[in-house]
C-alpha cells in the first residue's frame, strides 16, 4: 500500500530524515518507536505531504504522490487519514457536525447522510450519545474518539496516528488505544507513533524502532520485546534494558 524510499528531510542545517525506508503492506498495523526528536512526527507529516522531501520516492496505492505536483495532495489527503495528538476539531461545531463535515465539502455527500454516516461512526468509538455535544463538553479521550470517527468518514485507505494517547488523562487512554486496536484488528492499515508500549505489543504487526533520522531495528512485537532478542544497544536503552 505504501512504500517509501531513502527519504530525506531537512530543516536548515538539521537533517531530521537521513535515508528513511519504510513499507506498509494492506491491513497491517504499523507501530514507530524512538526516542523524542528522532525524526517520527516529521516522517507522516512527509507521508501525509504536510511537508516536502529533499529526496526520495514515495509510492501510495501505486503513485508517486511525493513526486506529483503539489495540486495533487488534498487528492492524496483525502485517502490517507490523520489523527494528532491534540484533537484538532473543530470547537464551534457539535461532535456529529465535526465527523459530517468533510464528507460534505469535500466528497460531496449529502448533508442528511453526512449526518448518519456520522452517527454510525461514532458509535464505532462508542460514543453513540455523544453526536450533539461540542468538544469543550468532551474528555480527552472523548475527543480523540471523535477526532478517529472524523479521518474514518472519508475512508481512508491509511490512518496515520501521531502520539494520539500523549496529550490525555491517564484514564481515558485505554478508551482509545482500544478504538484503535479494533480499528486494526478489522484490517484497516494504520501507521501508530506511540510512545504505549503495550499497545504495539498487543496490536501491532510490526514495529520500528527509528532513532536519529533512520530505522534501526524492526521486528514482529514478540520478538521486538522479547528480552532474549538480540537488539542494537540504542533500543535496549529505551527500553529501560540498560542503565
Ligand atoms: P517527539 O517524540 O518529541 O514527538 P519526533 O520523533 O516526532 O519527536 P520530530 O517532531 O519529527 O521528532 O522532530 C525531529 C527534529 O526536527 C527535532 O529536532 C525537531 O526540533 C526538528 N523539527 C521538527 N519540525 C521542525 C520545523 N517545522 N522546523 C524546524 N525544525 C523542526
Ligand atoms: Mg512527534
Amino acid at each position: 500500500l505504501l512504500k517509501a524510499s531513502a527519504i530525506h528531510k531537512s530543516y536548515g542545517d538539521l537533517s531530521v530524515l537521513r535515508g528513511v525506508d519504510l513499507k506498509v503492506t494492506r491491513g497491517e498495523c504499523l507501530c514507530i518507536v524512538g526516542p523524542s526528536g528522532s525524526g517520527k512526527s516529521t516522517l507522516l507529516r512527509c507521508i501525509n505531504l504536510l511537508e516536502p522531501i529533499e529526496s526520495g520516492r514515495i509510492l501510495f496505492e501505486g503513485d508517486d504522490i511525493a513526486g506529483a505536483p503539489k495540486s495533487r495532495a488534498p487528492a492524496v489527503r483525502q485517502r490517507i487519514g490523520m489523527v494528532f495528538q491534540n484533537f484538532e476539531l473543530f470547537q464551534h461545531l457539535s461532535a456529529r457536525d465535526n465527523v459530517a463535515l468533510a464528507p460534505v465539502k469535500v466528497k460531496g455527500m449529502s448533508r442528511t447522510q453526512a449526518l448518519e454516516r456520522a452517527q454510525m461512526l461514532l458509535e464505532k468509538v462508542h460514543l453513540p450519545d455523544k453526536g450533539d455535544a461540542f468538544p469543550d463538553e468532551l474528555s480527552g479521550g472523548q475527543q480523540q474518539r471523535v477526532a478517529i470517527a472524523r479521518a474514518l468518514a472519508m475512508e481512508p485507505a491509511l490512518m496515520l496516528y501521531d502520539e494520539p494517547t500523549s496529550a490525555l488523562d491517564p484514564e481515558t487512554v485505554g478508551e482509545v488505544l482500544q478504538v484503535m486496536q479494533e480499528l486494526a484488528e478489522e484490517g484497516r492499515t494504520s501507521i501508530v507513533v506511540t510512545h504505549e508500549m503495550g499497545f504495539a505489543r498487543r496490536a501491532a504487526d510490526r514495529v520500528m524502532f527509528m532513532d536519529g533520522g533512520l530505522f534501526v531495528h524492526e521486528a514482529p512485537p514478540a520478538d521486538f520485546f522479547s528480552p532474549d532478542a538480540t537488539v542494537p544497544e540504542r533500543l535496549a536503552r529505551f527500553l529501560g534494558r540498560l542503565s
